[in-house]
């Protein structure tokens, strides 16, 4: 369970992100909608502990992300990442990628792996590497290197961005099945109306750097809570 409490933060004298609460439960999705620069991706990453809050605290089932002592990388803390570019090793073959975070014996880190590229349909890619590979392939090995872990928090900033329009809505699908499969409690920023429609539990629409309104997708599409939120809902087809 992922609970954040009156998170801020300024750059420069200017205030980002103000007073952003949320809690996501295991096995549920939450979409941080948004237009461009209304601070979802810094948001996401004070969430994820590499950009330290001016105020407030955020807790992974219960333990705070910036508490005393050192911060620990995502992994060590139970903390998934996947963002647009996927970001791929790019001298990891794919099976490389995805056993990157693991700890433990090789015979259940290789189980683990093989495992994921199952569920990604990708078994035949485990030897190759990042540059022989679609966008859409790499963005499943993304998702597979984010969830072997099996991290209790899912971040993903605009995972589907720099796919074809013609895969996405069948990428969303997949990824999203995969992910209640797994259980993580899930954040994911986009800033379009359509996918966190199609993805979203619980939406949380975000404006200069402040949550507007949240709630099912379609009870916000249905009563967006000003005109400036049926406006930006009213692209979707
Ligand atoms: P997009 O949809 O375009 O990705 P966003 O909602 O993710 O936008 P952020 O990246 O969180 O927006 O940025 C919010 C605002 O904060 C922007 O105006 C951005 O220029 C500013 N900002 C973000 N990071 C920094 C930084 N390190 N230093 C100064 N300003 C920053
Ligand atoms: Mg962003």
């Amino acid at each position: 369970r992922l609970t954040v409490d009156a998170l801020s933060r300024a750059f420069g004298g200017r205030q980002v992100v103000a007073d952003v609460s949320l809690s996501i439960e295991a096995g549920e999705v939450m979409c941080l909608l948004g237009p461009s620069g209304c601070g979802k991706s810094t948001t996401l990453r004070m969430i994820a502990g590499v950009e330290r809050p001016d105020q407030g605290q955020i807790r992974i089932d219960g333990v705070p992300v910036f508490g005393a002592g050192p911060t620990l990388p995502p992994e060590a803390r139970g903390v998934g990442l996947m963002f647009q570019d996927f970001a791929l090793f790019p001298h990891l073959t794919v099976a490389g990628n995805v056993a990157f975070g693991l700890k433990g014996d090789s015979a259940a880190k290789t189980r683990r792996v093989g495992e994921l590229l199952e569920k990604v349909n990708l078994c035949g890619f485990a030897q190759k590497h990042p540059h022989e590979l679609s966008g859409g392939e790499q963005q499943r090995v993304a998702l597979a290197r984010a969830l072997a872990p099996r991290p209790r928090v899912m971040l993903m900033d605009e995972p589907f961005s720099g796919l074809d329009n013609r895969l996405r809505d069948g990428v969303r699908d997949a990824t999203l099945a995969l992910l209640k499969e797994e259980g993580a409690a899930v954040l994911l920023v986009t800033h379009e109306p359509d996918e966190a429609m199609r993805m979203a539990d619980e939406i949380a629409l975000m404006r200069a750097g402040e949550i507007v309104q949240r709630g099912a997708p379609y009870n916000i599409y249905n009563a967006p809570v000003d005109r400036a939120a049926a406006a930006f809902f009213s692209d979707i087809n």
